[in-house]
């Protein structure tokens, strides 16, 4: 029997120093505990500036366009384009999504491909467990997310999920069928469903080079993931909007009979400018949230392609 081939998908962006030392681990953990298994790396450079690409070249240059695939895209289009570049893209029985920094542990490679081939489960994926050498706002940051996200979607996602993720093609072929724009890979791994397994692993640093990922951006990754899936934002602003007139109806009424039975005198200019204020926030405040879907359909109805390729070292059918 043919042995099933994995590919590695890599997204690189200014990873210029990682891109040999993350081919060099996953190729010792290759020939040291799976030395049959046939196996191969496409990275994706994603508009990178710095020689990411150059290494990249060189790299396929030593080690044959067999074992070394690379897609450029004409810019960077971000980290879920760039992984969905690479699914599109990407041959094998298996695909394995991992970081170029190393802070994926290639050395899970086995474990995974073990789960998969077992046949008992569809896909294999890592949880990272502690997060040491991260700073406490950020990992407190997002735990807090997972606890709202999964609270009002029901996606169930699982508290330390990464995208170090091995999934037999169906699975992958699952993931590039959803065609929207505004990718938030984690819900959609859920979404999709297919039997998953989870391994666990320590956090482990960066091996070269540094974060991507600002905290503006991470701001924006979870609102995206949120508004993506979750539609209890626009049900819960409404019903705020709805408790805050029957509020104001209730008060109005008060105010009205106090007047009547001369407990009050009724232009209370004041109460209402208060009132003014108070509802004309709210209206503020659903509008934002309107606006924000809209934002969304806008950008969903363009249908424009999730990534542009400039350059690639395969064919259409390779
Ligand atoms: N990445 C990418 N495009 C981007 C940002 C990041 O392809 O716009 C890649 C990056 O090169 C790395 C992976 O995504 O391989 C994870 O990025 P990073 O290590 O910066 O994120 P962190 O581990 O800090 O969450
Ligand atoms: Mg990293």
């Amino acid at each position: 029997m043919a042995q099933n081939r994995t590919e590695m998908i890599i997204p690189c962006r200014d990873e210029g120093e990682c891109v040999e030392l993350v081919f060099d681990e996953i190729s010792r953990v290759f020939s040291e505990s799976l030395p049959d298994h046939p196996w191969s790396v496409l990275y994706v450079d994603d508009g990178s500036t710095d020689d990411t690409l150059p290494k990249i070249k060189a790299l396929a240059e030593k080690h044959g366009e067999d074992k070394v695939r690379y897609i450029s895209l004409a810019r960077n289009f971000g980290k879920e384009a760039a992984v969905f570049a690479g699914l599109s893209n990407a041959r094998g029985d298996y695909v394995c999504l991992m970081d170029a920094d190393l802070q994926h542990p290639p050395a899970l490679i086995p474990e995974m491909i073990q789960a998969v081939e077992s046949g008992e489960y569809d896909c294999a994926a890592a949880r990272r467990v502690s997060r040491r050498g991260e700073p406490f706002i950020r990992s407190a940051l997002s735990k807090g997310f997972y606890g709202i996200i999964n609270f009002a979607t029901g996606i169930g996602l699982v508290p330390g999920m990464t995208d170090f993720r091995l999934m037999r093609r169906e699975v992958a072929e699952a993931v590039t069928s959803l065609q929207e724009r505004e990718r938030f890979l984690k819900g959609i791994y859920s979404w999709v469903g297919f039997k998953t397994k989870w391994i666990e692993y320590e956090n482990v640093e960066r091996a070269a080079g540094s974060t991507k990922w600002s905290m503006g951006g991470l701001w924006s990754y979870a609102k995206s993931g949120y508004i993506a899936f979750a539609t209890a934002p626009l049900r819960g602003v409404i019903y705020m909007g709805m408790v805050i007139v029957l509020i104001s109806l209730i008060y109005g009424i008060y105010v009205y009979i106090q007047a009547k039975t001369g407990a009050r005198v009724w232009t209370d200019t004041l109460t209402i400018i208060l009132l003014l204020l108070f509802i004309g926030g709210t209206i503020i405040t659903i509008l934002g949230v309107i606006g924000e879907y809209l934002a969304r359909v806008y950008m969903e109805v363009k249908n424009r392609p999730i990534y542009i390729a400039k350059e690639k070292n395969f064919g259409e059918n390779s």
